[in-house]
């Protein structure tokens, strides 16, 4: 960047050496991300953001429709970068994770409320990532009333959210349709691993005889049992303990399962911690391949950017190799369509749920 006369935050015009128009963008004075690509669209400040959310609203009426618990806007891939919007029955939960979108705060909860009028907006900003803007870690509620638990449905399933203080901003909305599929595909005893709350555990057991759900927090763990608990689905246990220990010892208590989940978190957060994270994907898919019965379904996940899809495949093809189980792949599986992918920003499509059949 040549030379840049802007605040924290602005909404800047950007111009190549030449002087040629290159469009508009997020400016950040702190971040290694100067600026954040917004593109064209109306001058007025307050008319171009109500016709981005108009669009990413608009969209979800399509591929959302009838969800409880959805992204109503997801940064880059809704052309509003930085700004995250999920939806929880009627309570709106915003991040603005960079200092563009945290500027025009006021702006987005005003925007929001007019279209979507919510009974209350939650700002969700403790993400690390708020820091390298500058940016304090701050929870509070802008709008309305907020209660500490959210009622909402998941398909079938009912669902208590804690917008607070759960993960991400209450449940992992990315899984959403994954959660739905796995339903589908569930039969016999089923294992859920690395289940945070249950929303892979809590579809499979309509379909299953029994399902088996395993995560380290102990606060998952319960929340896992008390929603299982408010659906009448007496046939799941929900055991904190951490995953690799757990498979170990199943393997050696030669335990069975029909149907197996493992969505664990990112192992590669970074570029630098690849061959590491390789090798904990390698080991995990490995000891579920051993425990899963022939005719089994395995629905395995990734949401390190950093481990592409034919790198996964790869891990897959080696841990099938050498769990003498022969696996064929029978569907490809992506973060939710509410978490769209923006071609031309790679880091946009971190989610690959892959579901295999051993042979
Ligand atoms: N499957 C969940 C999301 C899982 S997120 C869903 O679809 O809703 C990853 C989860 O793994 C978190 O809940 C975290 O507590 C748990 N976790 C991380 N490392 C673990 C380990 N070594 N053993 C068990 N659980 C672990």
């Amino acid at each position: 960047m040549l030379s840049v006369d802007a605040e924290p935050g602005d909404l800047v015009d950007v111009r190549s050496e030449r002087g040629r128009p290159l469009g508009r963008a997020f400016f950040s004075s702190t971040s290694q991300i100067t600026l954040r690509m917004l593109g064209e669209g109306p001058r007025d400040v307050r008319a171009f953001f109500a016709e981005r959310l108009e669009a990413a609203l608009a969209y979800r009426t399509r591929v959302a429709a009838g969800a409880q618990a959805c992204r109503l806007v997801n940064g880059e891939a809704d052309r509003i970068p930085s700004l995250i919007v999920d939806r929880y029955g009627d309570v709106l939960v915003i991040q603005t994770l960079s200092q563009g979108t945290d500027r025009h705060l006021d702006l987005f909860i005003e925007l929001l409320q007019a279209r979507v009028k919510p009974a209350g907006i939650l700002v969700r900003n403790d993400p690390k990532v708020r820091v390298l803007e500058g940016l304090e870690q701050v929870v509070e509620v802008r709008a309305g009333t907020v209660p500490d638990l959210v009622d909402v449905m998941e398909g079938d399933i009912a669902y208590r959210v804690d917008v607070r203080h759960g993960q991400k901003t209450g449940l992992f909305l990315d899984q959403r349709e994954n959660h739905l599929v796995a339903g589908t595909y569930a039969s016999g005893r089923g294992l859920d691993a690395f289940s945070y709350h249950g929303g892979f555990a809590l579809q499979m057991a309509r379909h299953c005889d029994s399902v088996l759900a395993l995560d380290g927090s102990e606060p998952a763990i319960a929340a896992l049992a008390d929603n299982a608990a408010r659906n009448g689905l007496a046939n799941v246990e929900a055991r904190v303990a951490n995953v690799f220990d757990e498979l170990r010892e199943l393997e050696i208590s030669k335990a069975r399962f029909d149907t197996i989940v493992l969505d664990p978190p990112a192992f590669a957060k970074t570029k630098a911690s690849l061959s590491k994270a390789l090798g904990g994907y390698k080991e995990i898919n490995l000891r579920a391949l051993k425990l899963l019965r022939p005719g089994g379904i395995l629905i395995t996940c990734t949401c390190s950017y950093h481990v592409s899809e034919p790198l996964f495949l790869e891990v897959l093809e080696r841990s099938a190799a050498d769990a003498l189980a022969p696996v064929v792949l029978v569907e490809k599986r992506l973060q939710a369509r509410d978490h769209p992918v923006l071609l031309g920003v790679p880091e946009t499509s971190y989610l690959k749920c892959l579901v295999l059949r051993r042979l």
